[in-house]
């Protein structure tokens, strides 16, 4: 018998499941030798409530040794489902960036949360007069928490989605008993662009404008983005998405969004971006949004609801 698996999603969007499956040949034998998988709703058909022989009383999910869960924490019953996990499961893993720094469903933690449920739920294109729903559905959270804030997690693997190659190194590192090698520098220190040691211009380049690069040059010959005046985050994101020799992006010619979040995992990607846009000799104040920084790590309190500020009434 495997290694008893027991895989759950919360506030994802399915991404990290497919880069499981991305793992390719390699996760034939995985699945059919090493694993068995005890739970998984992605794939099978298992129910929370019943099917561990309680009379379907109580949310119940069957013991596992390992537990990969994506998504953050966003309403009530990801929370009841991750606190089972947490009890079933000796070894917790969150997987991709939405579980450990909230992802994509954490941008919602920048507003207030009653101002977004009423762009979802009372729009002109719904029924202006809609009331939020509030019986049977699960209630949602004022924010998306990461699942370290909510339960202790033993390994981390970021990525939007994680890199396959270091999906398979967890999994096999667990069954060899030996800590998995994961890369634990920075996108930029895995990044082959031509650096000057000073930036070209004072102001920030929006996104829509092209990077300077011939493309019949290796990338090698085009110069750093940051450099070029892009807000590329390689700086302060984790290193892990080079498949090919370069980051993703860069190796498109763009720059890193940031998508496996903070370096250190309770880093702050947009105060750690403002101070290498200024050593780059570009002027802070022409960063349009620099809260959209936070777009992968929102979780941890990082990005919150601005605050109002009073308009003082004329006399
Ligand atoms: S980390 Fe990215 S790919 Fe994974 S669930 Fe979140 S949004 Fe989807
Ligand atoms: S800032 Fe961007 S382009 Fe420059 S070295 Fe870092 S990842 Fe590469
Ligand atoms: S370059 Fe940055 S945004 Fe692009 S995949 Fe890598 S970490 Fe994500």
């Amino acid at each position: 018998m495997g290694v008893k698996t027991s895989l759950e999603w919360l506030s994802s969007c399915a991404g990290c499941e497919i880069s499981l499956l991305n793992i390719g040949e390699a996760l034939v034998p995985i699945l059919t030798e090493h694993l068995e998988i005890v739970h998984a709703p992605v794939i099978m058909d298992h129910k929370y409530y019943g099917q561990c022989g309680d009379q379907g009383l109580h949310l119940q999910l069957p013991e596992a040794t390992v537990g990969i869960i994506t998504g953050g924490v966003a309403n009530e019953e990801h929370l009841e489902v991750l606190e089972e996990m947490r009890k079933k499961c000796a070894i917790l893993i969150a997987l991709g960036s939405c579980a450990t720094q909230g992802g994509i469903p954490a941008l919602m933690n920048g507003q207030d949360s009653s101002a977004s449920f009423d762009a979802v739920y009372r729009t002109p294109s719904t029924d202006p007069g809609a009331v939020r729903p509030n019986q049977i559905v699960p209630q949602l959270f004022d924010r998306t928490y990461a699942l370290d804030e909510k339960v202790k997690i033993d390994l981390q693997l970021p990525g939007c989605p994680p890199n396959p190659a270091h999906i398979a190194e967890v999994i096999i590192s667990l069954l060899e008993n030996r800590p998995p090698n994961l890369p634990t520098k920075s996108v930029c220190d895995t990044c082959p662009t031509r650096r000057e040691g000073k930036g070209a211009v004072d102001q920030v380049k929006r996104f829509v404008e092209n990077a300077e690069f011939d493309p019949a040059q290796p990338i090698s010959e085009m110069r750093c983005l940051l450099e070029q005046g892009f807000v590329c985050m390689g700086p302060v994101t984790a290193a892990g998405c080079a498949k090919r020799g370069a980051p993703s992006c860069i190796e498109a010619r763009v720059p890193c969004r940031g998508c496996y979040g903070p370096v250190l995992p309770r880093g702050n990607q947009m105060l750690d971006m403002m101070n290498a846009l200024a050593s780059n000799g570009i002027d802070t104040k022409s960063v349009v949004d620099r809260r959209s920084m936070l777009r992968f790590s929102g979780a941890h309190g990082n990005l919150r609801p601005k605050k109002k500020v009073a308009v003082k009434e004329e006399a």
